[in-house]
């Protein structure tokens, strides 16, 4: 999903009505203390990061003064917390803290829910996961009519939170799930939501996640990549994520693997399907090589698409092979693939001659799509170990793993030969 920040999701939610705290984003000490002053009273200087447990980090802290407010920041920007750089902290009033509860919403799809679903606890401030069950309460509210205000207070009732507190509270749950689907989101959650000793219902924290599939209807968020990728998105993500952005016949993914650019034993990886994509990794895993990113062409992309992933796959730099991974009976019809991989081989491989190359493409119009491929490589400046199998291998990933190491000590071997005789 594309996750905000907590910065970035509480704007929306002020937008959309619900009280935040007072406060804005800094990303230097100085900036951090001119806000802090411009708030005139404590202030929470708080890490922002895509992750939770912050507080438990040391990277949500109160202040009394600006200068202190500087100093918070100056200790967060820049640290890593669980692999991400801290590039802002949020500097905003301190809350006055009566009690603190846990309110999300997301999307169950369960065969027998299909709705969103709504969270509740008055156990907030930890992780959800650490709260008891029989104090977490849910509801699943039609996704048609929303959540009306007698669902959030019944459910808000069970939970225990006394009757004369009732509307309050239902408000804020209303409003949540009004933001909830005004910005397509697939999580929201306030965690804590706090009740100030004012008597005020305060949105603490927020996890916003849009729907990947809906972030094209939302430009105003001004999202890059909406995708998930566990880390910052490096140059080739952003790369494969603007192939499938522009064209959205099939899917067209590519995604860093951590590979430095540099080290031995990384293969061009180009899976077709996700089940494919991991038995292409233990062919690679078993032999001692590894995918150098991950991919997948699947769902009946359009040649065009196809070649622009198998370029991005073949242009990571010192890649010692690559490897089309067609490990299933695909029904889409694969001479595009092997249209779409012929294109791209005949332009990359008299620039990188030698390169091991093991194309496996089984299924729908398989007879048609290997003889693309050998007649298409066939004659090719450097395709001198291009490899073609069909469905006599099509779970075969010993055999394809062992051909793919057998290429790439010849190509290493021959590297070397050349290397000694440059050399000399
Ligand atoms: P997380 O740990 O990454 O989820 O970060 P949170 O924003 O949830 O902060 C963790 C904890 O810090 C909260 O549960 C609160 O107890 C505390 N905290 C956060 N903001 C404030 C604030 O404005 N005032 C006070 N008093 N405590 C806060
Ligand atoms: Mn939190």
């Amino acid at each position: 999903m594309a996750k905000l920040l907590e910065f970035q999701g509480k704007e929306w939610l002020r937008k959309a009505g619900l009280r935040v705290p007072v406060g804005r984003a800094a990303s230097t000490p100085e900036e951090a203390r001119q806000i802090a002053a411009e708030i005139g009273k404590p202030v929470a200087v708080k890490a922002q990061v895509l992750a939770g447990g912050r507080g438990k980090a040391g990277a949500v802290k109160l202040v009394d003064t600006p200068e202190e407010a500087a100093a918070a920041a100056a200790a967060i920007l820049g640290t890593e917390i669980k692999g991400y750089p801290v590039r802002y902290v949020l500097v905003e009033e301190k809350l006055d803290i009566a009690k603190e509860f846990y309110a999300s919403i997301t999307v169950n799809s369960a065969r027998t829910a299909r709705s969103p679903m709504l969270m509740f606890s008055t156990e907030g401030g930890m992780d959800i996961e650490s709260v008891p069950e029989e104090k977490i309460f849910r509801y699943n509210y039609s996704s048609l009519f929303g959540l009306e205000s007698y669902e959030a207070m019944d459910l808000l009732s069970k939970a225990g939170i006394p009757n004369d507190q009732l509307q309050k509270f239902a408000a804020f749950l209303t409003g949540l799930a009004a933001a909830y689907k005004k910005y397509d989101c697939f999580t929201l959650e306030i965690n804590p939501l706090v009740l100030t000793k004012g008597g005020d219902l305060v949105a603490a924290d927020c996890k916003m996640d849009i729907d990947n599939s809906s972030v094209y209807r939302h430009p105003e968020m001004g999202i890059e990549v909406a995708r998930d990728f566990g880390h910052e998105p490096t140059e080739l993500d952003i790369i494969g994520w603007n192939i499938e952005k522009i064209d959205q016949r099939g899917s067209g993914f590519v995604m860093s693997m951590g590979f430095d650019e540099k080290s031995p034993g990384y293969i061009g990886y180009h899976p077709i399907g996700g089940g494919s994509a991991m038995m292409g990794m233990d062919a690679l895993n078993a032999v001692g090589l590894k995918p150098a990113n991950y991919a997948d062409t699947s769902g009946n992309p359009v040649a065009s698409k196809v070649y622009r992933v198998a370029k991005v796959v073949l242009s990571q730099p010192n890649i010692e092979g690559y490897l089309l991974g067609g490990f299933m009976m695909a029904n889409q019809e694969q001479w595009h693939h092997a249209h779409a991989v012929v294109k791209a081989l005949r332009e990359v491989l008299p620039k990188k001659p030698g390169l091991p190359c093991v194309l496996l493409l089984c299924g729908n119009k398989e007879e048609e799509s290997l003889a693309i491929l050998r007649e298409g490589l066939s004659n090719v400046e450097g395709a001198t170990r291009v490899e073609i199998y069909g469905r006599e291998h099509v779970t075969d990933t010993a055999f394809i793993g062992q051909r793919m190491l057998a290429l790439v000590k010849e190509y290493r071997e021959e590297k070397q030969r050349q290397g000694k005789s440059s050399g000399s």
